[in-house]
Formats: structure tokens, sequence, C-alpha cells
């Protein structure tokens, strides 16, 4: 399968899972749920590596989620694991960027979770140059570990995942799809550096920024 440069990631849809580590959804208090939590970022969230997360005037607590994430390469609809496993065509590094303040006024997690630039993601990867159940995500911010998780801590599986939100949404080729955050979430101030690293796919790294320099 080709490589596909970051700025040609244009997925209809981003769908995304909550609590899907068992640690951390506790350090949010949070039980993991008996079914994958879905939501969804807005395409218009998306940014490329190098380009800055801007912290916008609404929220006093931005968080970086760092996330392995996959795009689909054909249209699953009411798929069975195996189908939506062999439909997986790139593995890559996201940035789930949070509003974690907003998250818990709201309730309803799309302002939180929607602002423009809160979808950082690395350039994707040919699923057949990776491992698919041996990935791991990394986290640093500044230089400094913060997070680190692997597929097999997961509650739900990346093709049980698929397979689910496949029963309600047709996912169509090019749709990206990210399976939530391991422990460790913490804040990003402007200044900051933070980067998503999957050890043999690729990183995205970006500089946070103020509202007034964006
Ligand atoms: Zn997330």
């Amino acid at each position: 399968m080709a490589s596909l440069a970051a700025h040609d990631v244009a997925p209809s849809k981003i769908v995304c899972v909550g609590r899907n580590y068992r640690a951390h959804a506790a350090e949010l208090g949070n039980e993991v749920p008996a079914e994958p939590l879905l939501f969804f970022k807005p395409p218009s969230s998306l940014l490329r590596s190098g380009e800055g997360i801007v912290i916008p005037p609404q929220s006093e607590r931005v968080e970086f989620e760092g996330e392995i994430a996959v795009l689909i390469g054909g249209r699953l609809r009411h798929a069975s694991e195996s189908e939506a496993r062999a439909a997986i065509s790139h593995v890559l590094p996201l940035n789930d960027v949070t509003a974690r303040d907003l998250q818990r006024t709201d309730g309803q997690w799309t302002r939180a979770k929607g602002f423009d630039t809160f979808c950082p993601i690395g350039v994707p990867v040919p699923v057949g140059e990776v491992d698919l159940d041996s990935l791991e995500v990394v986290t640093t911010v500044n230089g400094e570990e913060r997070q680190r998780g692997r597929v097999e801590q997961m509650a739900f599986s990346i093709p049980f995942v698929l397979s689910y939100a496949s029963a309600i949404m047709t996912l169509e080729p090019g749709d990206l799809i990210t399976t939530g955050t391991p422990e460790g979430v913490g804040p990003l101030q402007p200044g900051d550096r933070v980067r998503i690293e999957i050890p043999g796919v690729g990183a995205v790294e970006n500089p946070v920024v103020g509202a007034g320099s964006g």
C-alpha cells in the first residue's frame, strides 16, 4: 500500500474511543465501560507535525492524550473483527488534545475535543510494515516521558473497536479511528513541545501556543 503524507489524510469522520485503558479510566475516576465509548473529533481539528496546538481562550486546562490511530482502506459495515482487521491500511500516532475542564462541565465531549488544532497526526505508515499486535505509544512533553502504553493493555482491541463501530456507522475508505489513551495524561502550556511516538512507526511533535499567537 502506498505511503501517505499527513496532509493526504482527509477522513469523512474521526472516530475515537474513550476509557480504553483501565489505568487511564481510573486516573480520571472512571471505570472501563462494558462496551467501547465512542465519540467524534471533527476533521477540522486535524494538525500536522510541527504546527502549533492553540490553547483556546475558553479553556484553562488543555491536556495531551497520546494514541495509536489507524486509517481504513475499504468500506466497513457490520464487519467481523477479521474483516475489520483486514481493512486497516495505515497506522499513525495521534494526539487527542482535550480541554479537560470543558469535558467535565459539558458532559458531551464535542466542544472539549473539537477545537481547531486539537488533532495532531503523524505520517501514516502502511500496515504491512508494522506488527499491529505489538504497537506501543509513548508521549513526551519537553523531552520528559509522560505516557507509555501498549495495544495489549487496551480493554477493547483495535479490530473489535472497528467491528463495533461498523455496526453503528459505515466506515468509509480514509476514515481515521483512534483507540484511546493510556494513563499519564496531563496539562499543556504555551511554550511546551509535545511528542507522540509509536516506536517503529513514527512520531508527531507540536509546539503549544496561546490563543493570541495562533
Ligand atoms: Zn482520547
